[in-house]
């Protein structure tokens, strides 16, 4: 007799390990399968967390929720696995130009901008309330920790496998009540979610070795910070797609910005799930009572990952409703 789990999740990137935290922090069981993609997105963030974001420099939605959210859940985290994983850090934003400067001026103008300010001077921007995530580390102890609990199995769950019993999901060889798909960009392939616009955005990040030293995330076009001392972590590129369009605009990039040598560590490569509005994909299948879904985190899988988990956890266990901005319902015809 198979072992029974109140969940089964398909996918360890950032969305389905937070919703394996969510579940363990709220006393229920569960199992996590994963294929170990080689292209995850996840295995290629930065990590970056940043309310402030985008070529425009707008304030990233949800900002407070998102982020108060992601200060708990992440610290909460590193206290289960006895690890650091979340670091504060400053932005610094070099003004290319005076429209530059005078854009700043009048997001300051607004209390919903002034409150990020640390400083300004004729040069640049330090703004706050941003940081990163160590991913790799927290994907890899998560999978660790939950794999020694005996809640992780390595297997890649195709639509075959996916059995419809009155309109529940089965799986031979698993016993569980519900089942949430974190298959990232895959799950446009798998077609249970047709009518979600999943999109998929290739991209590149690099890790690189360089005097260059910062306390802040230097941010010009690209994203620089220092990992340790002479270790640094740049990105990212946007390429819509699944093109692997390679590292080396990123590298001109990255010189530019730090002005000094630099020697490539490791390339990452991977491909972001985002949606057509740029909001994240939770819910409940339409027809199959059973299956939920956490998709769509875009560029934004850190701040949006933890709010999601906790947006379907209190649907289903709590009869919440979840969030109309990132709920499945809204593409529904
Ligand atoms: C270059 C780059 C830089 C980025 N930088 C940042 C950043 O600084 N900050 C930020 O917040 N976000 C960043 N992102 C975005 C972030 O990576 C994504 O939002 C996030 O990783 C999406 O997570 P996910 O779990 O939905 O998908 P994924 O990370 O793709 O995970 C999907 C998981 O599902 C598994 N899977 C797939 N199919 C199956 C199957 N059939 N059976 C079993 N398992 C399956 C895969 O093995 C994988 O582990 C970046 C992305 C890229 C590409």
């Amino acid at each position: 007799m198979n072992k029974k789990y109140e969940y089964i999740i398909i996918g360890q990137g950032l969305a389905g390990s937070a919703m394996a935290w969510r579940l363990y922090f709220n006393n229920k069981s569960f199992i996590i399968i994963d294929s170990q993609a080689k292209f995850s997105a996840s295995k290629a963030a930065l990590g970056i967390y940043n309310p402030i974001t985008g070529r425009k420099n707008i304030k990233t939605w949800n900002a407070e929720t998102l982020f108060k959210e992601l200060g708990t859940f992440y610290k909460k985290v590193e206290k289960s696995l006895e690890i650091k994983i979340l670091y504060e850090k400053d932005i610094y934003r070099p003004f290319n130009n005076n429209k530059d400067v005078n854009d700043w001026d009048t997001r300051l103008g607004n209390n919903k901008y002034k409150k990020y300010l640390k400083k300004i001077d004729k040069n640049g921007i330090i703004t706050k309330g941003s940081g990163y995530l160590d991913v790799k580390k927290y994907l890899k102890e998560t999978k660790k920790y939950f794999e020694c609990q005996g809640r992780y199995k390595i297997n890649n769950i195709k639509n075959e496998d996916l059995v419809n019993k009155n309109n529940n999901i089965v799986i031979e060889g698993y016993n569980f009540e519900k089942i949430v798909m974190c298959r990232g960009i895959n799950e446009k392939k798998m077609n249970l979610f047709s009518e979600i616009p999943l999109t998929p955005v290739a991209g590149n990040s690099i890790k690189i070795k360089s005097n260059h030293f910062s306390d802040y995330i230097l941010n010009k076009g690209v994203s620089v910070f220092n990992i340790t001392k002479k270790k640094l972590f740049a990105g990212s590129t946007y390429d819509n797609g699944y093109i692997n369009e390679g590292t080396s605009h990123l590298k001109k990039k990255i010189k530019k910005v730090i002005n000094k040598e630099f020697k490539s560590l490791k390339s990452y490569f991977g491909i972001r799930p985002a949606s057509r509005d740029r909001r994240p994909l939770v819910g409940k299948h339409d027809v199959i009572d059973n299956l939920y879904l956490i998709n769509g985190l875009g560029s934004k899988g850190v701040s949006q990952s933890p709010y999601c988990s906790k947006e379907l956890f209190d649907y289903i266990e709590n009869n919440k409703k979840i969030n109309k901005e990132i709920n499945i319902d809204r593409f529904k015809s």
